[in-house]
Formats: structure tokens, sequence, C-alpha cells
């Protein structure tokens, strides 16, 4: 993309312009942010931006990509991760940032929000009434089923008063048994052209309006699917900027992962009965009862070896499957209601088809040139147990990322933890851009490599590409004073944590730290088992309120935590990202131990092994690579506002004496670092002391 004369005020003046009318004052990182994007848009180069909490960036991104998108009449996608971001895109930052630009721009920039179809409402589901029947029938007990039959006529009900369809805006909510009953996905959707009510469609009225809005706010799961599919999801768009892309590896994981499931087969036959041949749907139930009788055997975790016999009832399940579309045969002229039938049928069979093969293909090739990594999970024992099932997930997305993400469209990617270490390297080898060392830029302005740990391993880690898309990484730093308004303490006199709990020792520590701040507490916790723990010992112990997550709905603890400065919260990995409490309820934030993936997680141990077998040292590659992405996280709930003053704890010796320590404490907020826990309690006691009563 080259750059044009425009009449239009530049990005600067706009940001100015904006900042004014939503009361803010400027922020040098956010000028120097806004200048990054609008270069990369004007070069086509693409950027990654680590901006500190307090930046205001989504101001930064959002003012030159509307910018160009006014300019050159285009649209610009914004992929966020969590639902919570999207909201304040859509409900606060842009309908501002809409109203304030029109003067200057002289026409009012548009947006919408673009979810999967399966969040709209499917209007010809619903007038056709075909339905699906319930996954297992025994699993739902007479009272949920009726349960679900209410929720369905609310549905039907709600379908002619909606003006969106969006599940979302339902309140209060359904189950998703329900909601399944009236949406479709995209393979099931007949296509508008097909379709009797596609003229009215809600997924399709809400795609029209991406395809005219300036800027369209979707998430990284519908990126990801608009990256894996052959069909088109999000609108044309040659500017992609990617919010909180620490996520970005995770999410995109997710989307293209795959599961095979005895109830996935039962209910793709349900689908096909009464349209082809009962012989071959017999054929098919009789495989999927075999798939689960080899499952019954297999025991949870990563398959490296297909056994013969589970390899057997796959490939069975496969040609029962295909053997099934070719019955169903190829599309023809039917009436709306068999069409929809035989599209929900199809789509089944095409799931468990595509998977079983898929499954077969993980083992063809020698270990070290695997794509894909399976794994087994299923739990007869305890109070809820879980039906077998088989899945499959890419080793790495890299290679996905950079042909369908960057090479279609400049892309931008955002969040306050990108330089892990210091450098951007590390995450930029898996997005699949290849190490660029000399061209990132830091905090200070100056080029060069940005951190004087670089990645998590002393040689970089196998890459998937050391050619590859033009990129640059910018660190614009925060405008929280770290250094004076925080300390980040290790207890390095504490024993490393071990397997069997908490330690007598590290609940002292607790208990002594909670006790010197006041409360004022949040503990993340590597484990529920762990946090519930923490919280039967000390509940009785420490003199305040403490709550626990699963004591009640995450929203709500978080709200009460807020509420009351002496509550403490402890929790697990949902609050290590989630929450964002300014003031003096929060003080102290403890983790345990550093959140390194557990051994037995399937895909970080495939991902392991597969840098092992290319000459890398997969546990500080990946592990580490984990375990400083989440640590930053967990650290940046102390600092929400410029005011917030504490101590971030880290229980777990390792920071401070292992040898990746410096690397996974180079990728966090510049804080005071101590040992000392009396300068620690001192520094406690006078914080709390000093809060507002
Ligand atoms: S076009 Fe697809 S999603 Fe829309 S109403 Fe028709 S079948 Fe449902």
């Amino acid at each position: 993309m080259t750059g044009s004369p425009s009449d239009l005020p530049s990005v600067r003046e706009l940001l100015s312009h904006a900042v004014d009318a939503v009361g803010g004052t400027e922020r040098e990182g956010q000028v120097r942010m806004a200048d990054a994007v609008d270069n990369a848009i004007r070069t086509g180069e693409h950027l990654a931006v680590q901006a500190g909490t307090g930046t205001g960036k989504s101001l930064a991104y959002l003012v030159p990509a509307i910018r160009h998108a006014v300019e050159s009449d285009t649209t610009v996608v914004v992929s966020t991760a969590t639902i919570a971001l999207q909201r304040q895109l859509v409900d606060r930052d842009l309908p501002r940032l809409a109203r304030s630009l029109k003067k200057p721009l002289g026409v009012e920039p548009t947006f919408a929000i673009l979810k999967g179809r399966r969040n709209y409402l499917c209007l010809h589901r619903v007038h056709t009434g075909v339905e699906d029947e319930p996954e297992d029938t025994a699993l739902f007990d007479q009272f949920a089923i009726s349960r679900i039959g209410r929720e369905v006529k609310r549905l039907h009900e709600w379908s002619s008063d909606t003006e969106t369809g969006d599940r979302d805006e339902l309140v209060p909510g359904v189950s998703d048994q329900a909601w399944r009953q009236v949406s479709v996905t995209a393979k099931e959707c007949l296509g508008a052209g097909r379709c009797p009510v596609g003229d009215d469609c809600f997924a399709e009225l809400a795609r029209a309006e991406a395809g005219r809005a300036n800027i369209v706010v979707t998430n990284h799961a519908l990126l990801a699917i608009d990256a894996l599919q052959d069909y088109q999801v999000l609108p044309d768009h040659d500017v992609t900027i990617i919010d909180e892309a620490h996520e970005l590896v995770d999410r995109v994981t997710s989307a293209a992962t795959a599961d095979l499931s005895p109830a996935m087969v039962t209910a793709a036959t349900r689908r096909c009965a009464r349209l082809i041949d009962a012989d071959i749907v017999d054929r098919l139930l009789e495989t999927g009862e075999g798939l689960a009788l080899m499952l019954e055997d297999a025991l949870p975790g990563r398959l490296d070896v297909l056994p013969d016999a589970l390899g057997g009832a796959v490939a069975s399940v496969r040609d029962a499957a295909h053997a099934c579309l070719t019955a169903l045969g190829s599309e023809r002229r039917e009436d709306p209601e068999e069409a929809a039938k035989r599209k929900l049928a199809r789509s089944a069979l095409d799931d468990v088809h595509d998977t079983a093969v898929r499954l077969l293909d993980a083992f063809d090739d020698d270990p070290a040139d695997r794509k894909d990594v399976v794994w087994v999970t299923g739990d007869r024992q305890g109070g809820s147990p879980r039906p077998p099932a088989l899945h499959v997930a890419p080793l790495g997305v890299g290679g996905l990322l950079r042909e369908r993400v960057f090479g279609t469209s400049t892309t931008v990617l955002t969040s306050a933890t990108l330089a892990l270490g210091g450098s951007f390297d590390t995450l930029a080898r898996q997005w699949g851009l290849p190490p660029q060392p000399q061209r990132t830029e830091n905090s200070a302005g100056s080029t060069g490599s940005a951190g004087s740990t670089g990645t998590a391993t002393e040689k970089p880690p196998p890459s998937d590409s050391d050619t590859g898309p033009r990129w640059s990484g910018i660190d614009v730093g925060s405008p929280f004073d770290y250094r004076r308004n925080g300390i980040l303490y290790v207890a390095k006199h504490l024993p490393p944590p071990g397997r069997d709990g908490l330690g007598g020792a590290t609940l002292d520590e607790i208990a002594e730290l909670i006790d010197a701040a006041g409360g004022r507490t949040l503990g993340l916790f590597s484990s529920m088992r762990a946090a519930k723990q923490a919280t039967e010992e000390l509940r009785d112990r420490i003199g305040h309120p403490l709550l626990c997550q699963g004591d009640d709905s995450t929203s709500l603890l978080v709200n009460k935590f807020a509420e009351d400065a002496r509550t403490c919260l402890f929790g697990t990995l949902s609050l290590w990202q989630g929450v964002d409490v300014p003031g003096a309820s929060l003080s102290l934030v403890i983790v345990d131990r550093l959140p390194f993936p557990r051994p037995d997680d399937p895909v970080a141990s495939a991902r392991q092994r597969a840098v092992e077998a290319r000459g890398g040292n997969g546990f500080l590659t990946v592990a580490a690579t984990h375990a400083a992405l989440l640590l930053a996280q967990g650290v940046g709930r102390l600092h929400r506002s410029t005011d917030d003053r504490g101590v971030v704890a880290v229980l777990d010796p390792r920071l401070a004496t292992a040898r990746y320590g410096g690397f996974l404490r180079a990728s966090l907020p510049p804080l005071w670092p101590t040992h000392r826990p009396d300068v620690v309690r001192d520094a406690l006691r006078r914080l709390d002391a000093a809060a507002p009563a």
C-alpha cells in the first residue's frame, strides 16, 4: 500500500481531537503508537506494538485505522480475544470516536461487530422447526428436557422481536442446547441464495453491515476460521489490527483443534437417519460403538503412537462416514426443509470424516515432521464423568498466520505483553514471522535488540520460517511509574514448590503478607487445588474476609473484592487476566508458583518435543514463553491506574535462582525488585496505613 496525499487531517490532528473530545490528556506513548500504526498502514509493513496499561492503545490504533478506512473507502478489521474488550470497543470507544471525528473527517465513521454464524438466530430453522435430537437423551433428565423446550419456545417468540438475532442481546440467556436448536454453523447454513428467508437472515444482515462499515470488530476465533476455511467469513479488508495479541496463538490453536467422540458419531447417524439407507446408517452406528470400546481401554493423555486397534476403529469410522456422505449424494433441488436436514447431516458427517482422516494422518510422518498432536480425554471416575474423546491440534499456527493473515493484509499486533525477555522474537516466531532483532525499537526510541536476554534460550529456537513478511516491533512503554509505585518481591528463602500442594512455610508467608497489607490481596494460584487449599487453611487465620473462585460467579466475586478493601480473593487462570480493580482494594498480588504449563498438557508437551527434535530447548522455548506471558498478565493486575501502588509477591524462588529467571523477569513491568520479606511487609503496612478508610 502506498501513501497518497489526502485532504483529511493527519493522524496526530485527529488523535488530539479525539483525546479532547473524550476529556483525556495527550500521552506520549499513545502518540508514538498512533504514528507507528499509521506508518505500518502506509508502508504495508506489519507491526508489533507493546503498549503498557494506561497507554490508551485502543485510541492509538483506532484513529489511524479509521482515517485509513475513510480515506480509502475500505474496511479495517479489529480482532480481540475477550468479549470484555469487544464490548468496550463497540459500546464505548467507537461510538465516542465516531462522534468526535465526524467534523474533522467530514463524515461519521461507521463500525460494526461481526461474530460467528452460530451466534445469530437462524430464521430458517425457526420457521421450518428442523430440530436436532438432544445429543444423548440419556444424559438429560426430564426436567432438563422440559427446560430446553421452554427455552426454545422463548427463542421462537424472541425471533419476531429481535432486530439483530444476536444471542448476546437475549437477556436472560438460554442454555447451549436450546440455542443449538435455533442456530446453525457456517457449514450447516443453506446459503443465502438457496435459503427462502435469506433476505431477512440475521447473520447475512450482520455480514452486509460489516461489509459497509469502516471498522469491523471481531474475535480471534473468527479471524482464525476466516484463515482456516476456503470460504470468506470476514469482509474484504486490507488492514487487520489484532489487540490482546498475546492470546492469538492459543485462540487460533483452539479454532484449529478438532474432536472425535462416539457421541459425535451417534449424533451424525441421527442426522442422516431417514435420509439414506438404514443399513449404511447402521454401519456408521456400529463403528461409533467400536470406537467407544477402543477408547474404553485408552489412557487419557498424549498419543505418540496410534495403537493398531484404535487406529482400526478410527479408520472404520472414516469409511462408514464416507459411505454415508456418498449415499447422501450431492446437493439437489429439493424443498427447503429437506435441504436443511441434508445440510445438517452433511455437516455432521463431514466433521466426523474429516477429523478421522486428520487423526490417522497425524501419525504418518517421522515424529520430527509431524504437524499435529493427538490426545485422548475422558474420565470415568469421580462425580462428573467425562465421556472419552480423541482430539487433534496443530503443533504450530505460524504457517497459517503467515500465509492467511500476514499474507493478505497489513497486520498490527498489540498487547501490554509482547516483548518477552525484552524481545518480540519469541512471539514473532510463533506467529510465523522471521526474527528481526536488529529492527526492533525499544521504549526509549532506539533501534537494535530490545532486550538483554533475548529469547528464552541462549540460541534462537527453531522457527517456522527465517524469511518472511517484513515487520517491526515497538515498545511504547507505559505512563505508570512502575519502579516508584511497585515492588517485585521474590521469596527466595522459600523452598521450591513441590508436587504435594502448598507447604507450611509458603502458607505462613501468605498469611504474614496479607496481615501486613490489611487484606487487599489477590492470590493467583497455578491450580484450583492450590487456591482451594490456601483458602481452607487461611480462611480462619487471616482475620479478613477471604473469597475463593468457584464460591460464586467470578464477576460477582470480583465485584465483592473491589467493594471491600479488606477482602481477599484467591483463584486461578481467569483471574490472572480478568481482574481490573484499580485503587486500594488491591495492594498485593500473590503468585504461588511460576505458571508453567502442566507437564501432561498434550499440546505444550508435544510442542516442546517438536522444538527439541529440531535442535532447540523445548522447555525454555515453550514452557518459559507460556510462563512469561501469564506471569506478566498476573503482575499487570496490580497497576490499573497511575495512582496504584503495591507489591507483587512471587513465592516461587526459581524466579530468582533458575537460569530462565532472567528471561521471565525481563518480561515483566519494571517493578523495584527485592528478596527481603521485612522490607516488603513494612511497605505493605505503610500502604495500608495511608489507604483511605
Ligand atoms: S441463510 Fe443460513 S443462517 Fe440465514 S436463515 Fe438461511 S439457513 Fe439460516
